[in-house]
């Protein structure tokens, strides 16, 4: 959009803006008699555990607070604003009636240590979601406790650990194939569990090479984590032929369900032979991430497994509902209770909300996206369509800048740093690794055509202004409330500072090595 310009508020940290004494809070006094019968906490705790100072908060007043984070919103860009093309991150539209359901206090005062037979309401709730992830998937029984995609992967590795140990094969079972198109969380996951990675290439197709799995296969597999439609957005044709090459040499095959978009309602990782499968409740099932709140990484298995599942699992006995705690061959806990209960609470909400028609056209509707985004990019200067240009994409696609970096100069990161300009969030870039200059484009099915439009429209005019005038665009962004970062020095151990007190630290210890 020409004309963009994002705030740029000259805001201090909320520390900085502290004023001892100001307070943001107005109680009601509490009357002397009912004081005096209150009990007083600290004298419970041990002298030795007691802070001798008070702790170091920023006292600011209720404006002063609201200001502050309204302000840093405002030099943000979020998913309510439009667009938000983060391949790999199925940024969809987060219906805000979801946030006012689990405010509702039935759900948000429920304790964790409450009665089972309090309880029940909430327990029904994530036992129907249970039965609901089951069927989209065709798994036979779930684990809601993870709270993340790499957090479910983990506990998925550790249970093709407990399935080898407990056949007395883990001394052997050592490797976990991965392809190299696929998500980094999944080789660190296999690699946290105790496995070595071994990498299988893609063919020209940006498909696993069948005849390289074959022999990448030995009395060493442990398992497969694969992702389908992998990351390139293309839907793995040979998948029954990958699960009967791992399955005949007895592994395990774990299916990375991070962004199901373009499968729901459509197939089931079950039905293509995965025994253990993952989903990302941040994702496709239309929960906020990361600063919008925590996630929901569940886990799903093929019932010879459910065993293995994280300990307690939300049960039914045909009354009431329970936590099946007698369950000896589990890996163990992987989250305190039962999970981010209020996000699963959210996805509860979107599924019963979307039906499933509503979520079979929500498939529908993002891979359409998708493609209609290939289309239209087709044939413009600058940018190639790598690996099957004749196949159809499934929920993303992955275009190259490669033409566009060797005739300008101008790279897949500045066409990214373009688009922040106009207004549009950037998509992912230089992910998969596979695709030299990568931008990796999830439109997902919440954005209208006109969004789409606008977007196809800002590529061509980044790759047009490319050709007229490199230096412009390579001076991107300028419209933002921070113009080009210095990534590594961002990153950087020595530089980064994730709180007021190691900031305080570094700038103590700058202003040393200055002087
Ligand atoms: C996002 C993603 C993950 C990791 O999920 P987190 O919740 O970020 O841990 C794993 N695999 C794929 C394919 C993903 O897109």
């Amino acid at each position: 959009m020409s004309g963009f310009r994002q705030a740029r508020w000259n805001e201090p940290l909320v520390f900085e803006r502290s004023k001892i004494g100001t307070i943001a809070y107005s109680l009601p006094a509490v009357e002397k008699e009912v004081q005096k019968a209150l009990p007083k906490p600290i004298e419970s705790i041990p002298p030795t555990l007691r802070r001798q100072t008070p702790p170091e908060l920023p006292e600011l007043s209720e404006p002063e607070v609201l200001q502050h984070f309204v302000r840093l919103s405002q030099m943000n860009y979020c998913v309510d604003l439009g667009l938000y093309p983060l391949g790999s991150c199925t940024m969809k539209y987060n219906p805000p009636i979801n946030e006012r359901i689990v405010q509702n206090p039935y759900f948000s005062w429920l304790h964790p240590q409450q009665d089972e037979s309090e309880i029940q309401g909430i327990l029904q709730i994530l036992y129907e979601l249970k039965q609901w992830l089951a069927e989209i998937t065709g798994m036979n029984q779930i684990s809601l406790q993870p709270a993340a995609g790499a957090h479910g992967e983990f506990a998925g590795a550790l249970i093709i650990r407990a399935y080898h140990a407990e056949n007395d094969e883990l001394a052997t079972r050592r490797e976990i194939i991965v392809p190299d198109s696929a998500h980094g969380t999944n080789p660190a996951s296999a690699a946290m569990a105790g496995f070595n990675v071994v990498v299988v290439p893609s063919n020209n197709d940006g498909q696993v090479d069948l005849q390289a799995l074959q022999s990448a296969v030995s009395k060493r597999t442990a398992g497969l984590m694969l992702t389908n439609p992998n990351t390139l957005g293309l839907f793995e044709q040979k998948i029954e032929s990958i699960s009967e090459i791992i399955h005949d040499v007895g592994g395990l095959l774990y299916y990375d369900g991070a962004n199901l978009n373009a499968n729901l309602g459509r197939v089931r990782p079950g039905d293509m032979g995965f025994d253990i499968v993952h989903l990302n409740l941040h994702k496709t099932f239309a929960t906020p991430h990361g600063g919008g709140g925590p996630g929901a990484g569940p886990i799903g298995v093929k019932g010879a497994l459910s065993p293995f599942l994280p300990t307690p699992l939300v049960s039914f006995d045909g009354t009431k509902y329970y936590l099946d705690k007698e369950r000896p061959k589990s890996i163990g806990r992987v989250h305190g209770y039962l999970g981010n209960v209020l996000v699963l609470l959210k996805s509860y909400a979107y599924i019963l909300h979307m039906g499933s028609l509503g979520l079979k056209a929500a498939a529908e509707h993002a891979v359409l996206n998708a493609n209609y985004i290939m289309k239209c990019l087709e044939g413009v200067g600058g940018y190639s369509i790598p690996f099957a240009p004749d196949t159809w994409r499934m929920h993303e696609i992955v275009i190259s800048a490669k033409p566009l970096l060797r005739d300008t100069g101008i790279s897949a990161r500045d066409v990214a740093k373009a688009l922040l300009d106009r207004g549009l969030h950037a998509p992912t870039f230089y992910f998969p690794a596979i695709v030299e200059e990568a931008l990796m484009i999830e439109p997902t099915e919440t954005f209208s055509k006109e969004e789409l439009d606008r977007f196809i429209e800002a590529l061509r005019e980044i790759a047009e202004q490319a050709y007229d005038n490199p230096d412009l665009v390579s001076r991107s962004p300028q419209h933002t409330a921070a113009s080009r970062l210095d990534e590594v020095r961002a990153a950087h151990p020595r530089t980064m500072a994730l709180s007021w007190r190691m900031y305080q630290k570094r700038s103590k210890s700058q202003s040393t090595t200055q002087a």
